[in-house]
């Protein structure tokens, strides 16, 4: 069977018990849809970001939003498409005034759904935007600031942090180091493909 087929297959069932899920304060504060991800489910590589915000929220899609259309930008300056990616969040429910989720709220998420859907489409690299991505990742506080650039594995997956586009738009001056990590993760998957 095709991979990615049933890769999806695999994701639909797991996306389908929580549609509507309430395990975490994200679930009963406004959220309009559960914003899963979306993408190629046999990617290599794959991107996390924080939430959806109000964008992605009302149209049930990752980075569809400003943040979405600057990913979208550089994907085209590197000669890539969102087709060839996965991409999701932390936290698949929006936060109320798009304000930080707790670690309570990443945990639970991360633990209903990030981490399956990381064991179903098992990405070669990770490339997490922004600090909260991380630290929902790693499950410790972290500064992005710091790590952005350095070299980390998790569970076997090399990981690639580097900032939120949001942070981007609010801070042009980052977008030569943002462009700069999503090239070389891409660098990444193709040294690393099978
Ligand atoms: S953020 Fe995740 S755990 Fe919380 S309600 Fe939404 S889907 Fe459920």
């Amino acid at each position: 069977m095709n991979p990615a087929y049933y890769k999806q297959q695999l994701l639909d069932e797991l996306y389908r018990p929580y549609v509507k899920c309430i395990e975490c304060p994200l679930g009963t504060l406004g959220r309009t849809h559960v914003v899963f991800g979306s993408g190629n489910p046999d990617a290599r590589l794959m991107f996390i970001g924080e939430g959806p915000g109000q964008d992605e929220d009302i149209q049930g899609k990752p980075f569809v939003g400003r943040s979405g259309k600057l990913l979208n930008t550089i994907f085209a300056t590197l000669g890539l498409e969102r087709s060839h990616v996965y991409i999701s969040n932390i936290v698949k429910c929006r936060p109320p005034q798009n304000r930080k989720p707790t670690s309570f709220e990443m945990k639970t998420c991360k633990d209903l759904l990030l981490t399956k859907q990381i064991n179903i489409i098992r990405p070669k690299v990770i490339c997490t935007l922004g600090s909260s991505a991380l630290e929902g990742l790693l499950e410790r506080p972290v500064k992005i600031g710091q790590l952005r650039g350095t070299k980390l594995v998790v569970n076997g997956i090399e990981v690639v942090p580097t900032y939120h586009p949001a942070y981007v738009l609010r801070n042009p001056a980052g977008l030569p180091e943002l462009t700069r990590d999503i090239k070389r993760a891409f660098e990444l998957i193709q040294n690393n493909s099978q």
